[in-house]
């Protein structure tokens, strides 16, 4: 029962897909949680964040809450630019909560957060400058510079997912040609094993990331070859990061991340020889993430946390 009783703040991480929050206490400990549909309008989904920080109020000592969110924010954090899958556009969503609520709100961008949630609590701990690489639908990442996120001057850095690898390449819904994440994804994978099936003249089929991956586990030809093609991108993709930003170490989060093993022992490999200086300078550390899905909603709390802390002092 005294976990239940410790104070917490609330971590919510808004997808494309979910709505979820969790009640984190300050070691990083989830003690609640609550999921929801992210669908509707930017009305209908700030509901239900009120609603469900005021059950989540009912159970718990609330101090406060963070919001992970998968999109731009501006630099101080207080509006949602741009998101591709969510309603907002220009919209002051820290500010319009922070009206409604009786706690501190804090807005985060969602690889930004998993990265604080790993620098805490998982793969990041006592690294300095280190590199989060979220492969899910898309890629997401988090540059952490000297123990602090790095954000460029406007607030959107790095935007690794849209760099163009491939000219005229696949189309992204970002409006561009060829970006890493259209080789480098779920989707990709998906994609990739679609292109072979037609080159072979195999039996139609709707692949999706996951049939890839069960496909490839149960030795079908389409499935190895597609997750090949994907360990050949990933470790492009893990190559310029590297040359980039000499990280210390790499992180690698998101969905795909589950089944990295199928892809990290061959990608960092091939990624060791695409580096420049390649044999003659360290090459860092690539772990898997280790709060797997948790990782945006424990970041976000423990940005509440930190905001806490601050304001104490
Ligand atoms: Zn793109």
């Amino acid at each position: 029962m005294s976990e239940t009783t410790a104070p917490v703040t609330i971590g919510f991480d808004i997808g494309g897909t979910n709505l979820r929050a969790a009640a984190v206490t300050e070691s990083g400990q989830i003690v609640g949680r609550l999921q929801v549909q992210s669908q509707g309008t930017a009305d209908s989904m700030e509901d239900a964040v009120v609603s469900m920080t005021d059950q989540l109020m009912e159970q718990h000592d609330v101090r406060g809450m963070g919001i992970a969110v998968a999109g731009f924010l501006d630099e101080h954090r207080e509006k949602v630019r741009f998101a591709p899958h969510l309603p907002w556009r220009d919209a002051p969503l820290r500010s319009r909560l922070a009206a409604r609520l009786p706690i501190p709100v804090s807005l985060e961008h969602d690889a930004n957060s998993a990265a604080i949630g790993e620098a805490a609590f998982g793969a990041g701990r006592e690294k300095r400058t280190w590199v989060l690489m979220s492969i899910g639908t898309g890629i997401g990442a988090a540059l952490m510079h000297e123990g602090e996120i790095y954000r460029g001057a406007f607030g959107t850095a790095p935007e690794l997912g849209h760099l163009p690898v491939v000219p005229g390449g696949r189309p992204c819904p970002c409006g561009k040609r060829g970006c890493l994440e259209r080789y480098c994804s779920g989707t990709a994978l998906a994609a990739t094993a679609q292109e072979i099936a037609v080159a072979e003249g195999a039996p139609e089929q709707l692949w999706t990331g996951e049939s890839v991956i069960e496909a490839a586990r149960a030795g079908n030809c389409i499935g190895e070859r597609a997750i090949a093609e994907f360990a050949e991108w990933f470790a492009v993709g893990l190559s310029m990061v590297v040359d980039m930003f000499d990280p210390e170490l790499v992180v690698i989060g998101g969905g795909v991340a589950k089944n990295h093993d199928l892809f990290l022992v061959d990608g960092v490999d091939k990624a060791r020889s695409l580096v420049v200086g390649a044999g003659h300078r360290p090459f860092p550390t690539v772990l898997p993430a280790q709060l797997g899905a948790d990782a945006g909603m424990i970041g976000a709390a423990e940005v509440a946390w930190r905001q806490l802390r601050e304001t104490q002092q």
